[in-house]
């Protein structure tokens, strides 16, 4: 056994059932046809928080019945939507103050940042924007295949079914930095551009680009979940964005002097 085993199994062990609530980053997600369940494994890169709070605690939930609705877990967890998790977040951070505590704490927490989008690559190929998942798993997929190819996909022995979602990286950047490629993805890309995937394909270039420019270099209220990556960076998730209400802004600006 690896020491990180020991360590689980400890942890484990001092668990209450339905009451303990665990954040769980990097651990391998699988099916196990032994047990009939999801599983996860854990290694020497994953981190495991007790009862990361109420806060994260709400949003998370959201992300896990989003990112893999086939988990058993999700089941006891009682969110209606986003925007729910999204109000419970208050803290602001200038970009370099959400960098900084990604790196330093290890404990994964959420920010409002008052920043501009510096980059939204709205108006490339229609293939760079939208992809197309498989929706039981949110494995990137092809149409033209029968079955999911994501190998611990619980639904691989059926056949393949598809939703096109918005796949976005953007740059956001304040006076104090720039945090690159954060994702914003479907459903929080619909919200923020106010337009589904179906209407943002049918749309013209020139509409896409003026949809681009609605945002760009805008002030925009952005709710985002940064991490620290393995090299060193710090990668961000998108949870809502909109363009900020300048009396808010002022109000922000001014605490800031
Ligand atoms: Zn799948």
């Amino acid at each position: 056994t690896h020491s990180w085993d020991r360590e689980a199994i400890q942890l484990i062990q001092t668990l209450i059932p339905k009451e303990t609530v665990l954040f769980i980053a990097d651990a391998k997600i699988g099916f196990d046809s032994f047990r009939n369940c999801m599983t996860a494994t854990v290694n020497s890169k994953t981190i495991i928080t007790v009862n990361p709070g109420k806060d994260i605690t709400a949003i998370f939930s959201y992300i896990y019945i989003f990112r893999t609705p086939k988990l058993t877990l999700a089941t006891d967890i009682s969110m209606c939507c986003c925007c729910c998790a999204v109000d419970s977040i208050s803290d602001v951070y200038t970009v370099r103050e959400l960098k900084q505590k990604a790196q330093e704490s290890p404990e994964a927490f959420f920010g409002i940042t008052y920043s501009f989008i510096s980059r939204l690559d709205l108006d490339s190929s229609l293939s760079k924007v939208i992809k197309t998942r498989c929706s039981r798993c949110k494995y990137q997929v092809t149409e033209d295949i029968q079955n999911c190819t994501n190998p611990s996909c619980p639904g691989r022995d059926q056949a393949l079914s598809v939703s096109t979602v918005f796949d976005l990286w953007v740059d956001i950047t304040d006076h104090t930095g720039t945090l690159q490629a954060c994702t914003l993805r479907s459903p929080v890309a619909e919200k923020t551009l106010g337009c589904t995937v179906e209407e943002f394909t049918s749309l013209t270039e020139n509409g896409r680009t003026a949809l681009r420019w609605k945002f760009l270099l805008e002030r925009c209220k952005i709710y985002v979940l940064p991490s620290a990556k393995l090299r060193g960076g710090i990668k961000g998730t998108i949870l809502a964005c909109a363009l900020a209400d300048p009396g808010e802004v002022k109000q922000y600006m001014s605490a800031l002097l």
